[in-house]
C-alpha cells in the first residue's frame, strides 16, 4: 500500500477523462489517470469509432448495389463480416496506439485498475491511494435494458452487436434513438431484415419532427420496418429465434434483438454515494462549472445529465482542466453542442428546434425556412434527398440548424459556428459557398432566409 499525490487525479480514461488529463498536463499540472480497461473508453472501443467504420462498410455495400445507376458495372455478392471487423479493428487499434502514445508523451501517470473514491480527495486503486488537489470523475455509461428484459442469448446490446462475426438474417431493434437507427442502417445495408420498435410516436424523437418524418420516409424506402408509438411488453426466445411481444399484442420475430433503449450512468460501486456525492438516479450532479457538491471534485462526460456525446465529454474535460488551472473558461452552452446521427441518410443538428425556440422567444418572434436538397447540385450528383431547416429569431440570429441527407454530418461544422457565433442569416448570405458542394446548401438556405433566394423559391 502506497500513497501518491498529484495535482489532478482522474477516474476513467474515456473521452471526458483523457481530455481532462491532456489539458491538465499541458497546463503544467501533475496528473494521474485511472483506467480499468483501455484508454479511449466507450467512444474509441465500443462506440463512435467502430460504429462509424461499420457504417462506412455499409455505405460501400449500398454503393456497390447501386453502381449500375451511375454507369458502373459491379455486382454485390455478400458481406464478409470477419473482414469488415478486421478493417474496423485496424482503425480502432491505430487510434488507440496514437492516443496511448500521446498520453505517455505528456508525462501523465496512467494507473491501470479499478478505482474507488475512498476520501474527499482520494481514489484507491489496488490498495494504493492517489490523492489529488482536484479530482475528476469520468466513469462513463453502460447500455440500459428495460425492467424484466434480460440481456442474454439472442437479446443483445451494442457491445455484443459490435462483436458479431456474421450478418443476422433478421433483427429487431428495440429503441429508435441514435444507436438504434445507426445499427438498423448498418444491418439493412448488409442485407438483414430490420424492424425497429419505438415507444414514442417517431424515430429519433429528440430531433425536429420534420427530420424524424423524413427519416421514416427514407427508411420505408430502404425497406426498414418500424413500429412507432407502441411499447414493448415481453420477449420469448427459442433455439433459433427471438420474439418481441408488444403491448398491442403484435409479435415480431427475428434472429436477434438489439436493445438500444438508452445508456445509464456507470456510477455504482465506486464509493460515490459513500463519500456524500450528490446524485440523482445514478447521475452525478454538478453546477454549471461541472463541480460536484464535494469541493474540488469535478465530473465529466456521460455521468453528468445531458446529451451523451464524445465531443461533449472532450469539451467538459478541457473546461475542467482550465477551471482547475484558474483560467476561468466560459460555461459550455449545452444547446450549442452539435449532434450527428450517422445513419443513411444522415441527420445533423445544432441549437434549438423550432418548438423550443418558440417556447423561449415567443411564437411571433421566431421564423423558419426549409431548403430542399433537390435544388443542390452535389446532392443530385450523389442521389440524396433531404433538406436543411433553419430557425431564426425574427430580425435576430439563427438559433437552430437541422439537416437530413447523405453526408450532412460533414456540414455540421459551419452550422455550429453559425449558431454559436449567433450569426444573422444576412451575415451568412454574404459569404461565398463553393459550387458544387453540399455545403452550398447552407449558403442557399441563408440566402433564402435573408430574403434573397437564388436556387430556391422563398
Ligand atoms: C454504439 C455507440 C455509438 C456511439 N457513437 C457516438 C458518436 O458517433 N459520436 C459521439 O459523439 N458519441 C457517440 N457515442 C457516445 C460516446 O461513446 C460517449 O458519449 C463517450 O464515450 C462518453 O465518454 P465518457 O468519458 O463519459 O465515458 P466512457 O467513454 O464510457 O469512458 C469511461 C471510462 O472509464 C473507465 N472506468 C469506469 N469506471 C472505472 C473505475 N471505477 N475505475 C477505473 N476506470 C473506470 C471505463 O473503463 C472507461 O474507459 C456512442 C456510444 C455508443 C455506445
Amino acid at each position: 500500500m502506497a500513497d501518491h499525490s498529484f495535482d489532478v487525479v482522474i477516474l476513467g480514461g474515456g473521452s471526458g477523462g483523457y481530455a481532462a488529463a491532456l489539458r491538465s498536463a499541458q497546463l503544467g499540472k501533475t496528473v494521474a489517470l485511472v483506467e480499468k480497461d483501455k484508454l479511449g473508453g466507450t467512444c474509441l472501443h465500443r462506440g463512435c469509432i467502430p460504429t462509424k467504420a461499420l457504417l462506412h462498410s455499409a455505405e460501400i455495400a449500398d454503393n456497390t448495389r447501386e453502381a449500375e445507376n451511375f454507369g458502373i458495372n459491379a455486382s454485390f455478392h455478400s458481406v464478409d463480416m470477419p473482414k469488415v471487423n478486421t478493417y474496423r479493428d485496424g482503425i480502432v487499434d491505430k487510434l488507440f496506439k496514437g492516443l496511448t502514445g500521446l498520453v505517455n508523451s505528456k508525462d501523465i501517470t496512467v494507473v491501470p485498475g479499478e478505482g474507488r473514491l475512498t476520501g474527499p480527495k482520494t481514489i484507491t486503486v489496488n490498495g494504493d491511494n492517489y490523492t489529488g488537489t482536484n479530482l475528476v470523475l469520468a466513469t462513463g455509461s453502460y447500455s440500459k435494458s428495460l425492467p424484466g428484459l434480460e440481456i442474454s442469448g439472442r437479446v443483445i446490446t451494442s457491445d455484443h452487436a459490435l462483436k458479431l462475426e456474421f450478418v443476422p438474417k433478421s433483427v429487431i431493434v428495440l429503441g429508435g434513438g441514435v444507436i438504434g437507427v445507426e445499427f438498423a442502417s448498418i444491418w439493412r445495408s448488409f442485407g438483414a431484415e430490420v424492424t425497429i420498435i419505438e415507444g414514442l410516436p417517431h424515430l429519433v424523437p429528440n430531433e425536429e419532427e420534420v427530420i424524424s418524418k423524413a427519416l421514416e420516409r427514407a427508411y420505408r424506402k430502404r425497406g426498414i420496418d418500424f413500429k412507432l408509438g407502441v411499447r414493448f411488453s415481453s420477449v420469448e426466445q427459442t433455439e433459433s429465434s427471438v420474439t418481441a411481444v408488444l403491448e398491442d399484442g403484435t409479435r415480431v420475430e427475428a434472429e436477434l434483438m438489439l436493445v438500444a433503449v438508452g445508456r445509464g450512468p456507470n456510477t455504482v460501486g465506486f464509493g460515490y454515494e459513500e463519500q456524500g456525492l450528490q446524485m440523482d438516479r445514478g447521475w452525478v450532479l454538478t453546477n454549471d462549472r461541472l463541480e460536484t457538491n464535494l469541493p474540488g471534485v469535478y465530473a465529466a462526460g456521460d455521468i453528468v445529465p445531458g446529451v451523451q456525446l464524445a465531443h461533449r465529454g472532450f469539451q467538459q474535460g478541457i473546461f475542467i482542466a482550465e477551471d482547475i488551472a484558474g483560467l476561468k473558461p466560459a460555461v459550455i452552452d449545452e444547446d450549442g453542442i452539435p449532434k450527428v446521427t450517422y445513419c443513411e441518410p444522415e441527420i445533423a443538428s445544432v441549437g434549438l428546434s423550432e418548438a423550443k425556440a418558440k417556447e423561449k422567444y415567443g411564437a411571433e418572434n421566431v421564423s423558419s425556412y426549409e431548403y430542399n436538397l433537390a435544388g443542390n447540385g452535389k446532392s443530385q450528383i450523389l442521389g440524396t434527398a433531404g433538406f436543411i431547416k433553419l430557425v431564426r429569431k425574427v430580425d435576430g440570429p439563427v438559433v437552430g440548424v437541422h439537416m437530413i441527407g447523405s453526408r450532412v454530418g460533414e456540414q455540421i461544422g459551419e452550422a455550429q459556428l453559425i449558431v454559436n457565433w449567433e450569426a444573422y442569416p444576412e451575415d451568412v448570405a454574404a459569404l461565398v459557398h463553393a459550387h458544387p458542394t453540399m455545403n452550398e446548401a447552407i449558403g442557399e438556405a441563408h440566402l433564402a432566409l435573408a430574403g434573397k433566394p437564388l436556387h430556391a423559391h422563398a
